[in-house]
């Protein structure tokens, strides 16, 4: 590669959702190569047993090299309850985090990636500046209350059409990249590195742990850090500034 005098601006930032004990492992892999997270808490999270929430003294030690945001009081899935209780989830989740922490925090993610106008309006009179969503496949963030992310630490089938076009529908690089969600995260990367703008990675601590992903997570996390002129920031520097 050539040293161009203007290259593209390369932003790389991390997100990871719900608040479990595994977060701090997560945390430690990001710390090893100098990455960045946003740690999406739900505090009082009803798909986790109990012994598998984030302890209160976990989020703060998080919060030391990585920015925390709200994710609802206990993870509903906001379209199916009112929107009273829509409103209290999101409210009293940031509060609780806020708590925790002695801290505002500023960003907020829809728990499964469910919601309508409605809750973006919660969201933004909550307080919070930007709201991420599950949608992929992008290198910018769109409309902050709806952000768009890059890809999932996560094999998703329905991104084959996705891979087919990443791989220019070469078949055997199309089956490499289905097969394997890191050389997907890699291949994206790569596109941000010669386009340029926001490379977005998130997954779930427990979800890594399920599928066996760790190594596959850090070979990705290596491959995207200590890079030069690369950015790397929590969500909250995507919000845009007031003016
Ligand atoms: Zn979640």
């Amino acid at each position: 590669m050539t040293n161009s005098p203007n290259p593209p601006r390369v932003v790389v930032t991390t997100s990871w959702d719900d608040g479990h004990r595994l977060d701090p492992k997560l945390a430690d892999l990001l710390d090893r190569y100098g990455i960045v997270g946003t740690f999406y808490i739900s505090p009082r999270n009803i798909e986790f047993a109990p012994g598998d929430h984030l302890v209160p003294q976990g989020v703060r030690e998080l919060a030391q090299r990585h920015e925390i945001g709200g994710h609802t009081l206990s993870h509903q899935r906001l379209p199916l309850i009112s929107a009273a209780e829509a409103e209290a989830e999101i409210r009293d989740g940031k509060d609780e985090v806020e708590q925790i922490l002695g801290a505002a925090v500023s960003t907020f993610c829809y728990p499964r990636g469910e919601y309508d106008a409605s809750h973006v309006r919660m969201v933004k009179d909550a307080g919070f500046g930007l709201a991420r969503t599950v949608r992929r496949h992008s290198l910018g963030v769109g409309d902050p209350f709806e952000a768009v992310t890059t890809v999932n630490a996560y094999a998703h089938r329905v991104d084959v059409p996705q891979v087919l076009r990443m791989a220019d529908l070469n078949p055997f690089t199309a089956g490499r990249l289905f097969l394997n969600w890191d050389d997907f995260a890699i291949a994206w990367f790569d596109k941000c590195v010669r386009e340029g703008g926001v490379y977005h990675l998130w997954g779930h601590s427990w979800e890594v742990e399920a599928r066996g992903d760790w190594e596959r997570l850090e070979r990705v996390l290596q491959y995207i850090s200590h890079r030069p002129g690369v950015e790397y920031v929590a969500n909250a520097a995507l919000i845009p500034s007031e003016n």
